[in-house]
């Protein structure tokens, strides 16, 4: 049936075809890599940790249960992480822009692969809640790009996004720090303001790069602190670790 909405959107997509947020290319669905974009992606396909979700580096045939080192010895940050691709000079041509120079048109794509890098997981999480930012570094890049991944996981998990519960601290930027100055830095960095919202909640947390889990560990701490259940982890990409 011919409707003015149908009509509506018919124009709008006459005017403003789908293309490929990285190259232009045309697309079938707005916010959609094209093919060839999508594959240069390393994207996490093989043998991961049950846990973590860190890629194995090697193509031995793996059950679905083996853990990574870190997590067979109890280290895991969360509940369970899981990421899309590896951090590397392809991810970062997506990622630099989409965090620092207001590409935010990425996230669509991006959140549609972290919703794909969940998929051997039955996900039971109450709330999503986008990892804060600090109010003086959203103030100078104008948005938190965790929250423009955690709305379409929300929406597409049919749960509530959180970005009040939890305030974040300014601290200097981790950038170029080594896993014990990032833990350091991070401590004490996140304060409940909301406990009522997150006593007895399995919460997904949401970030678009995981680098030495320990923003994930601390945020872990003070959320079990509160009261809440357990505590997952997704991310658009993840940094290599030495296993
Ligand atoms: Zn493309
Ligand atoms: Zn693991």
């Amino acid at each position: 049936m011919v409707t003015v909405r149908s009509v509506f959107h018919s124009v709008i997509e006459f005017l403003y075809p789908p293309s490929c947020p990285l190259c232009e290319n045309r697309v079938s669905t707005h916010g959609e890599l094209c093919s060839d974009c999508w594959s240069v992606f390393n994207w996490i396909t093989g043998a991961r940790c049950a846990k973590c979700g860190y890629p194995f580096s090697s193509d031995v045939d793996l059950s679905l249960d083996t853990l990574c080192p870190t997590c067979a010895a109890g280290k895991c940050e969360l509940d369970w992480i899981r990421s899309a691709c590896v951090y590397d000079d392809v991810s970062k041509v997506a990622m630099l822009p989409f965090k620092h120079c207001g590409k935010t048109k990425y996230s669509l794509f991006m959140a549609r692969a972290m919703i794909w890098a969940m998929r051997d997981i039955n996900v039971d999480a109450d709330v999503v809640m986008p990892v804060p930012l600090a109010y003086l570094r959203l103030c100078k890049r104008g948005y938190n790009q965790a929250m423009l991944l955690a709305r379409p996981i929300a929406n597409a998990l049919g749960v509530k996004m959180d970005v009040n519960s939890i305030k974040r601290k300014y601290r200097q930027s981790m950038g170029h720090k080594n896993a014990m100055q990032r833990a350091q830095n991070i401590r004490g960095a996140f304060n409940v303001v909301r406990p009522d919202k997150i006593c007895g909640k399995k919460i997904l947390l949401v970030d678009d790069v995981m680098t030495s889990g320990a923003t994930f560990s601390e945020l872990r701490r003070v959320l079990l602190n509160a009261g809440a259940r357990a505590v997952y982890g997704v991310t658009f990409c993840r940094v290599a670790r030495a296993n």
